[in-house]
């Protein structure tokens, strides 16, 4: 019989460090890593007994908080009919039914979905579909794609051609990476109108270019991990009607901003446009399972479907993961049922006036709130090593990247909650001077 060996925390922690990978670390790095035991609410509780209020969300995720009753229910309810079933050739209830409700909610043209099992897999399905379509049609050519820089759309081989050049590291895989091209991020900030200096790159690469492209793909409104940039829906507005002008379909990759995190229940939303292909992902279970779709128009999945070969060429094993459907279906459902739009206005009250004391740092060079995402940036990187310390003693979770501190918190959070998140911040920020 084994024996249970009773391991002391550091040892535990050691081999942490010692094998296994975290995202974007090195095995054996002495950055640290924090023990979670249990998350609930807004609260995430480590192992020595510490609670940290949760300015994350888990990434985008957790929009409902952790060890949600009603998401858990879900999918206990689900887990006795059945973990898993493969979706070639079968299908189930929580497929159709998230299918319908995505489809309800999203911009009208949005007929059909794929699902998938991430974030990067959708946009690379995304990728596939515009290139499958313009096939079906005979322009053979228009395999290519246009971006925005600062843009971040997954860590997969095709997402990564489509993100930032710099951030995304295409140096270091420049021999890999298929060569698309990039215009500089709309300088027109939200609610700023959107000029014709300022569409112009996007219109000059659409006129000399459209003939090889197949698409553009941009994050609509926010651009999220490549720079944390809020810009105009007047913007989105016009490269909608230039990628009509210049038949290139236009993919919204929304799967930071979907799901009311803007302050709209998609980013589209705020331009009143549809895309021909949309991502999601990140929050559609509430951060409870990996779960992503691509939604697309009538007219592209018929061209697709009635082109050579005649189907869509596509099948993750894991497709429309019954648990995980079944919470998003909850999840969907409960934010629906929820007033997240009066939330997310008074998130975004909160986030402006609890960061506002950084805008008078030297160091700081802006800070910005938008929906339930607050931003400041900075001059200069970080000691991730010494802030992320320094957050988790002041008892909260934030987790910055590179210039940028950030909150986007669960909606469910409380006005005290956030009170002590944005002072955390402001604490942090202002030791940061060095
Ligand atoms: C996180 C993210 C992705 C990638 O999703 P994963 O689930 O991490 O693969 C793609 N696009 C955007 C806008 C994202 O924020």
């Amino acid at each position: 019989m084994s024996k249970i060996i009773p391991e002391s925390e550091d040892r535990w922690l050691a081999a942490d460090r010692a094998h296994v990978w975290h995202p974007y670390s090195a095995i054996g790095a002495d950055t640290p890593v924090f023990h979670v035991q249990s998350a609930s609410g807004v609260r995430i509780r480590l192992a020595d007994g510490r609670e940290l209020i949760d300015g994350m969300a888990s990434w985008w995720c957790a929009i409902h908080g952790y060890n949600h009753p009603v998401l858990n229910a879900a999918l206990e309810q689900q887990l006795k009919s059945m973990a898993h079933v493969m979706f070639g050739g079968l299908t189930h209830r929580p497929a159709v039914e998230l299918a319908e409700l995505l489809l309800s909610v999203t911009p009208e043209p949005l007929q059909a979905v794929f699902f998938s099992d991430s974030g990067s897999v959708s946009v690379e399905v995304a990728m596939k579909m515009a290139i499958q379509y313009w096939q079906a049609r005979g322009s053979n050519d228009k395999v290519r794609f246009v971006t925005l820089r600062h843009g971040y759309h997954g860590d997969t081989l095709g997402a990564m051609s489509v993100c930032d050049p710099v951030t995304g590291m295409h140096a270091l895989f420049s021999g890999v990476l298929p060569q698309q091209l990039f215009i500089d991020a709309p300088g027109c900030a939200f609610g700023e109108p959107c000029t014709d200096a300022d569409i112009e790159p996007l219109a000059g690469v659409l006129q000399a270019h459209a003939h090889e492209l197949a698409a553009l793909i941009l994050e609509p409104v926010v651009q999220g991990a490549g720079g944390m940039r809020f810009y105009s829906a007047d913007y989105l507005r016009r490269a909608r009607e230039l990628c009509e002008r210049h038949d290139v379909l236009l993919i919204a990759d929304e799967i930071a901003t979907g799901f009311g995190r803007t302050g709209e229940l998609f980013a589209c939303d705020h331009a009143g446009i549809a895309p021909d292909i949309m991502c999601l992902g990140k929050s559609l279970t509430g951060g409870y399972m990996t779960l992503a779709a691509t939604l697309t128009t009538a007219a592209i999945a018929d061209t697709i479907s009635q082109g050579a070969p005649g189907v869509f060429m596509h099948g993750p094993t894991f497709m429309a993961n019954p648990l995980a459907c079944a919470t998003a279906l909850a999840s969907v459902q409960l934010l629906l049922d929820s007033p997240w739009q009066q939330r997310v206005q008074e998130i975004e009250a909160g986030l402006r006036r609890g960061l506002q004391p950084c805008a008078a740092f030297g160091h700081v060079r802006d800070v910005r709130a938008l929906g339930a995402i607050g931003v400041v940036e900075l001059d200069a990187p970080v000691d991730m090593k010494a802030v992320q310390r320094q957050f988790v003693d002041r008892g909260v979770w934030v987790r910055p990247f590179g210039r940028l501190v950030y909150l986007m918190p669960p909606f469910i959070i409380g006005d005290a909650d956030l009170a002590a998140l944005t002072q955390a911040v402001v604490s942090v920020v202002s030791d940061s001077t060095g």
